[in-house]
């Protein structure tokens, strides 16, 4: 055994540093030489690969998959993320050969069923939503509030109104929408919430003007409350000539109940990897299809999935106002098929009890936290709530870090920390519509008694978590001195 190499990341050695030379070869002794498969001109000679047994890799990567989190491992309330529980069928259903082993290049007579899958989704989506059509094009929530903003951009461009320059953003808004009107190159007006955490028509109209190009809002806030004067804003930034964006990314506490194309929006887009099953987290692949109402259909990326009188599906990518592709091929094509398995066994009706659920577990974890912790907007919540630390850090000195990061300790993946920024000490909590009762029953009794530490014994939670692999990090240098290279061990 080698000694443990200066890099090993918290005890396990990465891959190329484990194995001995002649080892990989074991197993497939027999087998005919790469040679005899490849040009020769294809082949690199003295390539460093690791010399590892399938044994060893295989021990390896389980081992490193043990030292993370994830949904299937315990409750991930993590806000403004929706951490649901994905359905095993949606995947086994999109590793059919139909779907897995379709080339993106097939002509459309052979792919149907793919399209009319593609066709279908976004037929449903926009029933549901309330809007004129969608494009399943963008990758994310954040690549498809680009493409609405280009949409806008040229729209406005058409019109002979390219003077408007500014988006306006409130306060709670999720750090993705300012940051993609940045890119699309507009201004960004921030909107300070008022008492009830919301957006008041009044300071709205203060700040709307000719330079008004779009107003971007998340309804339900990011607070977890309703925008219930969500008609007269979409008036008043009408009536200004502005676009109105909702950010649909975690919409699981409206579906079948409210619809953004009737509170007035005119884009918006969907995360189907947070509202509509699809596992995600850790920068996996994602899916925003991007919505619109009549009048900026015409600009919606190419390809549109059209179906013609005789039930034919084709990719039309003869549209010319779009503002062209967001990504190559179609779609995040997998996460579309998932999607629409997730909504043909929900139907109607089950979506309905989705975001029942959603904001009945929401409701219960809010009312049942405040018990012991702040919640600084004490009336009734969607699919998310915040809670507050304020207290605690100043009369014992523990933050919401803190507490996050004791949760950890007890098997609980931490809430999101510090935002929205309007509250301080924040912690937003968002169980999902997948949650048993015992499940937050569980969570609400350690989070109480972290809580009861924090006032006892505050100098007990400052070192957790204890029991996690890597425990606390040094944050600060990580920020200011990563170390991202490899360097062989001396
Ligand atoms: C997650 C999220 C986004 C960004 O979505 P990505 O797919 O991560 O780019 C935007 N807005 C809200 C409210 C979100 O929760």
């Amino acid at each position: 055994m080698q000694p443990p190499p200066s890099n090993s990341a918290n005890g396990i050695p990465l891959i190329f540093e484990l194995g001995q030379a002649g080892r990989a070869t074991d197993y497939l002794e027999h087998a005919k030489p790469l040679e005899s498969y490849l040009p020769a001109a294809a082949l690199r000679s003295g390539l460093p690969l690791p010399d590892n047994s399938e044994l060893d890799v295989v021990r390896h990567y389980t081992q490193l998959s043990h030292r993370t989190f994830g949904i299937d491992l315990g409750f991930y309330p993590l806000g403004s993320c929706t951490m649901k529980y994905n359905p095993r069928i949606n995947d086994a259903i999109v590793a059919r050969p139909e779907f897995a082993d379709l080339h993106p290049y097939t002509p459309d007579e052979l792919a149907q069923g793919a399209l009319e899958a593609m066709y279908e989704l976004e037929r449903s989506l926009s029933s549901l939503f309330g809007m004129a059509a969608f494009s399943l094009n963008p990758s994310a929530g954040a690549h498809a509030e680009l493409g609405a903003l280009l949409i806008a951009k040229k729209h406005f461009k058409e019109c002979g109104e390219a003077q408007r320059d500014t988006v306006i953003v409130p306060d709670t808004a999720h750090g993705t929408n300012p940051a993609s009107a940045t890119m699309c190159g507009f201004k960004v007006l921030t909107l300070r919430s008022d008492a009830r955490g919301r957006v008041s028509p009044a300071e709205l109209r203060r700040v709307l003007g000719p330079g008004t190009a779009v107003c971007m809002m998340t309804n339900p806030n990011t607070l977890g409350l309703f925008e219930d004067d969500i008609a007269e804003i979409a008036s008043a930034v009408h009536d200004a000539g502005g676009l109105m964006y909702y950010d649909g990314a975690n919409a699981n506490a409206i579906m079948g109940y409210a619809r953004p194309g009737d509170m007035g929006f005119d884009l918006m887009h969907l995360n189907t990897h947070k509202t509509f099953t699809i596992p995600h987290g850790g920068g996996g692949a994602g899916h925003g299809p991007l919505g619109v109402a009549p009048h900026l259909v015409e600009y919606l990326p190419v390809p549109v999935v059209t179906r013609d009188a005789h039930g034919r599906y084709a990719l039309d990518f003869d549209r010319p106002k779009s503002i062209g592709p967001m990504r190559s091929f179609w779609s995040n094509f997998a996460h579309a098929v998932r999607a629409l398995a997730y909504l043909y066994a929900n139907g109607s009706d089950g979506l309905k009890r989705v975001s029942q659920l959603a904001v009945l577990n929401a409701n219960y974890l809010r009312v049942k936290i405040a018990e012991f912790l702040a919640t600084p907007y004490p009336e009734r919540c969607r699919h998310e709530f915040v809670a507050s630390a304020q207290r605690l850090k100043r009369e014992h000195g523990v933050r919401a870090l803190d507490l996050a990061k004791a949760l950890l300790d007890h098997g609980f993946m931490a809430p999101t920390m510090y935002f929205p920024l309007l509250v301080p000490e924040c912690l937003m909590i968002e169980p999902t519509e997948t949650e048993s009762k015992e499940t937050l029953d569980a969570f609400i009794e350690a989070l109480r008694a972290i809580v009861a530490t924090a006032k006892e014994n505050p100098d007990a939670l400052l070192q957790a978590p204890v029991s996690t692999p890597v425990g606390r990090v040094d944050e600060t240098t990580a920020a200011r001195r990563p170390d991202l290279r490899w360097r062989p061990p001396p």
